[in-house]
């Protein structure tokens, strides 16, 4: 595999183009608009210049990892030589179906199609092509250039040559892949969101507030960031996806998203990416706060 396309620049697809180009592969970056595209190059130029300054990357190696990186909104455009596809976009059941019916027809026939969904269903997604074999999840964590797992979904019907292709590719990376079967949250998210959630609901109830809360997950429990800090970090509306997912999945009431967190995302509270969650992220400074809501 030479030629990669991520499709969607944003938080987890300018990571994952990130990782590729620097890896050495040519990456096709795909997003909606030319403006979002613009903006993930920065990112991605931004957070290289922090490994340049930690040693861990040259200057040079900077430089051609970026050039190998071209973006594109026109899709036809961005697959047409494509080994591998990875899909990064808005975690929405249409969004990705629609997306892979499309991928089906303009990829190269012996391309792979890969999701980084947090918790769709790839089964589902590969049903939508007339390739599901070659249909799998590659489920990166944030953030993709520093986190070493990558989850590798087999779908119903993914053969085990894509998955024995993926899970090589993995190795290449330099990363450590594990290999799990398709059900709802895979096993990440499945552990993972509950866990946010019940610290909502423990912040909802008047138990804790943010900061105690997220004091005793990580000195208690040696977590290195607290629950209410992560659902900023990987966004509250991503949180809020995921557990909808796990609800429907399993059709159990314990995977309720709490209201408190329906309640921010419908006010575009959203985390990090927002600049408000359940802290404050002021623009240009890494320095956060809890935010004036949950101030006592
Ligand atoms: P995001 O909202 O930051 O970015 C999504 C991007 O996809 C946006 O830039 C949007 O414009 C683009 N997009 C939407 N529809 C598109 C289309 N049809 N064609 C091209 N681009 C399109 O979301 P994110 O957090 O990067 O999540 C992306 C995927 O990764 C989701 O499936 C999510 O579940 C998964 N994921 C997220 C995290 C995390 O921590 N945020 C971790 C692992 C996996």
């Amino acid at each position: 595999m030479k030629n990669i396309t991520v499709i969607g620049s944003g938080t987890m697809g300018n990571g994952i183009a990130h990782l590729f180009a620097q890896q050495g592969f040519a990456v096709s970056l795909v997003d909606l608009s030319p403006e979002q595209l613009s903006m993930a190059l920065t990112t991605i130029s931004k957070n290289m210049d922090r490994q340049v300054t930690k040693g861990t990357l040259s200057e040079s190696q900077k430089m051609s990892a970026l050039q190998r990186i071209q973006t594109h909104t026109d899709l036809a455009m961005a697959v047409v030589q494509a080994d591998l596809v990875v899909e990064a976009a808005t975690e929405n059941l249409e969004i990705k179906l629609e997306l892979f019916r499309q991928l089906d027809q303009l990829a190269p026939a012996t391309a792979v199609l890969a999701s980084n969904t947090s918790s769709i269903s790839i089964t589902q997604i590969a049903a939508v092509t007339k390739r599901p074999a070659q249909v799998i999840g590659m489920h990166f964590m944030n953030p993709v250039p520093v986190m070493k797992l990558v989850e590798v979904i087999q779908g119903y019907a993914t053969s085990a040559e894509t998955t024995s292709q993926i899970m090589q590719l993995a190795l290449q990376l330099d990363k450590v892949a594990v290999e799990v079967q398709d059900y709802p949250g895979f096993v990440a998210n499945r552990i993972l969101m509950p866990m946010i959630n019940e610290a909502i609901y423990t912040l909802y109830e008047g138990v804790a507030g943010v900061s105690e809360i997220d004091t005793v997950m990580k000195l208690g429990m040696a977590h290195p960031m607290g629950p209410l800090q992560l659902a900023d970090f990987i966004g509250l509306d991503v949180c809020l996806s995921i557990l909808s997912v796990l609800q429907e999945g399993f059709g159990n009431p314990k995977y309720a998203p709490c209201p408190l967190l329906r309640t921010m995302v419908a006010a575009g509270f959203k985390g990090v990416k927002t600049g408000e969650g359940f802290y404050c992220y002021p623009a240009g400074t890494k320095d956060f706060t809890v935010s004036s809501r949950f101030s006592k």
